[in-house]
């Protein structure tokens, strides 16, 4: 790890009080200082801060000009120290160590949401696919890997209250090298896709892009062929009733994600698929029902016809299967199939049940398409770059909260893990004495969650939905009481009427235990399954590859299994990497440059640990230096030292500190390294070396 701030004090030598470039410079370390030090920094437009290695990145709202080629070239090779802070010195970081070390490298990207992941994950995108080599096959690969992000923002983005391109999904992007450097491939994995916006709109808020893309950008053949009027007419898009995004031009985006296709090599068939998968979902959400004698019918029947024909499936099964069910029922030792009929409200839950499923089985489908563009068989090194929507604490949370929360559990006990680790390893490694320091570990918060024996809280919920009903009348409240007996007492976890409250790393948050069991159990019923594999149509056939048996209808994967499995392999790939972080700051909630909400940034400010992490790289030596690097740039300091030194290099670096008379408990020599405790002593010999 490399020190910072350097520069930045250079050039403002002994103007303390202006901002500091590394905030372990800070001379105060709470919560104020450093809310202080990131808004004097906005306010001359320098979004970018380090604490040691780690980024603080706060969002401008506006475009800033030191993005171009020009700072592409300067940051190439030149250490973080070196130049001020910026986001392209991180990549170079990482690109540089890959190769060096032959070491794969990760960068955890966290921070609220409109807090500026996707864009800051694009920059490090850019910039590495820039540095590295050139060449016509690996330009493919570039070309796929950059088009790969407006392609997946039509199909998993969105805008909502907080962001106009909210990143509805997460999403680990790889890009893979040769030992040369070059990009030879990549892969993609997606987590936690927000498939309800499919059916549900809060106020104020879009579904994913593509429904309005396909409206605005169509030629009118292909909107006569999928039926596409305007967004107005569609019940799904409409119940909001915002159609628009400011700055956004759809037409435009929706010619962009064409032409991403077509980089993934996807043909025009494929494309037209897929055009009629999304706009068939639209069509479904159209349809309607009334009761009659306790049971859901159809309203207009006319209503089925598009879909059906989209979706090359009979109209009448499409109906049919709507409004009633196949349950297996036992009777007398018996096995029965049993046709049920559903009322209004579960036929309507069925339909957006089967506009979800097919919804996030394309966009599965897109990011293997992207995979399978740039897949590459050779072992290679690669950088890895996180990009998952952030801690979400609503007014309501429910289960989708609840996983989000849990992910970024996961996300800070590495952060937690790595930073302190691979502090102590230097200390260990470089032989210095050391006492390592107290940090609240939420290992504690990811077992009341995750653990098997004793179970926790997606274990408990897994057994409620393995005996729960067909119906599952009854199932949140027995999860509730099963919680309550079994980790009722757990030091994090608290009871209220409803739901439950879990003390996470960033704060409380309430669950409202509502619908927690239907969404975990996430099934697709078996029926709509069957439908959809007698479509006509050989690509949506192959969307339902599932094979149905006795043991289908059974006990399917659950959503909170998926989630759990997804995070720990995410926990072992990440593991497996040298990590960087970046830590996103919104800084006000108007989406306007240079507003400034102080209490929105403190409570960011606290709750990602920034101070903790000062307070971890303080406790420890703010500066590391080798030998030959201290010696070259304080041996101006002393006639012995100036221009060269010739003995030992130890003895040079003491003969160094003790001519400025630093106190022998502010530094600790390693075996290859000065390690300086406190940046005023650092100050200190900065100084001493300009008066010279
Ligand atoms: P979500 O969790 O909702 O996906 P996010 O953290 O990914 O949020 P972004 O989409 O990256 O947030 O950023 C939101 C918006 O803020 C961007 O669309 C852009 O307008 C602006 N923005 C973010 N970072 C920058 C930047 N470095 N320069 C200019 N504008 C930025
Ligand atoms: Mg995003």
């Amino acid at each position: 790890m490399k020190e910072a701030g350097v520069y930045h004090w250079q050039s403002e030598s002994g103007a303390k009080k202006s901002s500091v470039d590394d905030m372990v410079l800070l001379t105060k370390i709470t919560e104020a200082a450093i809310t202080d030090n990131l808004k004097k920094r906005l306010m001359e437009d320098k979004i970018y801060t380090y604490i040691g290695p780690v980024l603080v990145a706060v969002n401008p709202f506006k475009q800033l000009p030191y993005f171009g080629d020009k700072e592409v070239e300067m940051y190439q090779g030149v250490p973080q120290y070196e130049v001020p802070p910026h986001i392209f010195s991180l990549a170079d970081t990482m690109y540089r160590n890959m190769l060096i070390d032959s070491d794969s490298q990760c960068v955890i990207i966290s921070g609220e949401s409109g807090a500026g992941k996707t864009v800051s994950a694009k920059f490090i995108m850019n910039y590495i696919t820039k540095v590295c080599g050139g060449g016509q096959k690996v330009q493919q690969v570039k070309d796929i890997i950059m088009e790969s992000n407006p392609l997946l923002e039509a199909f998993g983005n969105a805008k909502t209250i907080r962001n106009n391109n909210s990143s509805r999904f997460g999403k680990y992007v790889e890009i893979q090298f040769s030992r040369g450097g070059e990009p030879l491939g990549g892969k993609v994995s997606n987590f936690l896709l927000e498939k309800s916006r499919v059916h549900f709109l809060n106020e104020h808020e879009r579904s994913f892009h593509i429904f309005y893309q396909i409206c605005a950008g169509t030629t009118p053949q292909q909107k006569e062929q999928l039926g596409i009027t305007s967004p107005e007419y569609f019940e799904y898009l409409q119940q909001s009733g915002v159609y628009k995004v400011d700055g956004t031009n759809d037409a435009q985006e929706f010619q962009e994600t064409l032409k991403a296709m077509q980089v993934m090599g996807m043909s025009q068939e494929t494309q037209n698929n897929i055009l009629k998968i999304v706009a068939a979902i639209l069509h479904m959400g159209n349809i309607s029902f009334s009761e009659e004698n306790n049971a859901a019918i159809i309203s207009d029947p006319g209503y089925l016809q598009f879909p059906a024909f989209l979706l090359e499936i009979d109209p009448q099964q499409l109906g049919h299967k709507l409004v009633s069910r196949i349950f297996d029922s036992k009777w007398g030792g018996k096995s029965e199939r049993v046709d049920v009929t559903l009322n209004t409200e579960q036929a309507q839950f069925t339909r957006d049940a089967w506009t979800k499923g097919l919804y996030s089985r394309l966009f599965d489908y897109i990011v293997e398409a992207v995979n399978s563009a740039m897949v590459t068989d050779a072992n290679l090194i690669s950088t890895g770059i996180l990009d998952i929507y952030g801690f979400e604490i609503f007014g309501r949370n429910g289960f989708e909260q609840f996983c989000i929360n849990y992910v970024n559990e996961k996300l800070q006990q590495i952060f937690i893990e790595l930073t302190l680790k691979s502090e102590q390893e230097e200390y260990h490694a470089e032989g210095i004495q050391w006492k390592p320091i107290n940090y609240f570990d939420n290992k504690v918060v990811c077992e009341l969650i995750e653990e098997k024996r004793p179970p926790g809280i997606m274990c408990i919920l897994d057994d409620t939905c393995a005996t729960m009903s067909a119906k599952s009348e009854g199932a949140d409240e027995d999860f509730h009481r099963k919680m309550e007996s079994q980790v009722g007492s757990h030091p994090h976890y608290q009871k209220f009427t409803g739901g439950f409250i879990i003390k996470h790393y960033a704060g409380k948050v309430s669950y409202h235990i509502d619908s927690f069991c239907e969404k975990n159990r996430d099934v697709l019923f078996t029926d709509i399954i069957e439908v959809m594999q007698r479509s006509q149509n050989t690509f949506i056939r192959g969307l339902f590859p599932d094979v149905i048996n006795q043991a289908s209808r059974g006990r399917p994967a659950t959503a909170g299994s998926k989630i759990r499995t997804q995070a720990n392999e995410l926990v072992t790939t990440l593991m497996k990497c040298v990590p960087h972080y970046i830590r996103c700051i919104k800084p006000n909630e108007t989406k306007r440059p240079k507003d400034w909400d102080e209490k929105m940034v403190k409570h960011q400010v606290e709750y990602l640990g920034l101070k903790e992490n000062i307070r971890v790289k303080r406790a420890g030596f703010a500066y590391r230096r080798p030998f030959i690097k201290f010696l070259h740039r304080y041996g101006i300091l002393t006639r012995e030292t100036w221009p060269a030194w010739h003995g030992e290099q130890t003895q040079g670096i003491i003969h160094i500190l003790s001519s400025v008379n630093m106190d022998s408990s502010q530094y600790q020599i390693g075996h290859t390294k000065v390690f300086v405790k406190d940046p005023e002593s650092l100050y200190m010999l900065e100084e001493c070396r300009e008066r010279r």
